[in-house]
């Protein structure tokens, strides 16, 4: 069962802001929440532990604007958002409106806001690697995913030994697919995958060459995403056995975004 958690109007002292004045004197901050809870249990057993306790959400967004300190009320809000998706994980999706209604901008305003949502999403990585040891290249590319708060339920499909495609004159491959939920936006995402690479010593000498591991983000819930630097469903995952066979064992019935047709078709077809 989900349902919503309104939370109206707290107010803070806190030191938030770019100006010295700000920092040194403070003012007053408005904070408004909107969680999506997702429990199956707490309206059936009317039990307060099988829901969000709202009165500690209150009390943590109250030692964030009064204990810490940030320039911009951006990064207060998406501060309280995380901190809300980590501490509570009956909540699925988070939005905070941080209102600073003496913001110093000389003129007549009731009030400024921001207003930032932040949720846990579906995501399924591709994995490849097929220089040096790749089973080990890949257990430390999962162990650097399992590690970041910002990813949980993190779930590995069994690791396959593929032939090199594209570029065919290099090693086998071993292949994998990642499950997880992310609270980072796919933007995000690829640059924390990417980052993984680096730290790997990926090296990219030759287009679809070796590589000590690989990280593709194939699908992200059923976004679609054409951006030049980030194509999602990764371009051509529909034409790969190495990256449907994996994802197949994972969760044979998701949905292709584009297509229209479960992962499983998807593979049926390229195997006839
Ligand atoms: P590759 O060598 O196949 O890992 O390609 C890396 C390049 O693909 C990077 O410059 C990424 O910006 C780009 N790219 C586009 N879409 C994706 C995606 N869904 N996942 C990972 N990299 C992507």
């Amino acid at each position: 069962m989900r349902y919503d958690i309104l939370i109206n109007k707290l107010e803070f002292f806190g030191f938030h802001g770019v100006l010295e004045e700000e920092k040194r004197l403070g003012q007053k901050f408005i904070i408004s929440g909107k969680l999506t809870v997702n429990s199956p249990d707490a309206l059936k057993e009317d039990n307060c532990e099988k829901t969000v306790n709202y009165s500690e959400v209150c009390h943590l967004i109250g030692e964030i604007v009064e204990k810490e300190r940030f320039n911009l009320i951006e990064s207060l809000g998406d501060e309280i958002a995380r901190r809300i998706l980590l501490e509570f994980p009956l909540v699925d999706s988070v939005t905070i409106q941080v209102d600073k209604p003496w913001a110093p901008i000389r003129l007549n305003v009731e009030n400024v806001a921001v207003v930032i949502t932040r949720s846990w999403h579906n995501a399924y990585i591709g994995v490849g690697s097929n220089m040096g040891d790749c089973r080990s290249n890949i257990e430390t590319a999962v162990k650097y995913i399992n590690d970041s708060i910002f990813n949980k339920n993190v779930n590995v499909s069994t690791l396959i030994k593929t032939k090199p495609y594209g570029y065919v004159d290099q090693n086998d491959f071993l292949n994998g697919a990642i499950a997880i939920k992310t609270m980072l936006s796919p933007e995000e995402l690829l640059h924390f995958l990417q980052k993984i690479e680096l730290d790997l010593h990926r090296t990219r000498e030759i287009h679809w060459g070796p590589r000590t591991i690989d990280l593709d983000i194939e699908l992200y819930d059923n976004l679609v995403i054409n951006e030049p630097d980030l194509k999602i469903p990764h371009h051509e995952m529909h034409k790969r056995d190495f990256v449907l066979q994996p994802l197949c064992e994972l969760n044979p019935y998701l949905v292709h975004p584009v297509y229209g047709k479960y992962l499983v078709d998807l593979y049926d077809e390229i195997k006839k």
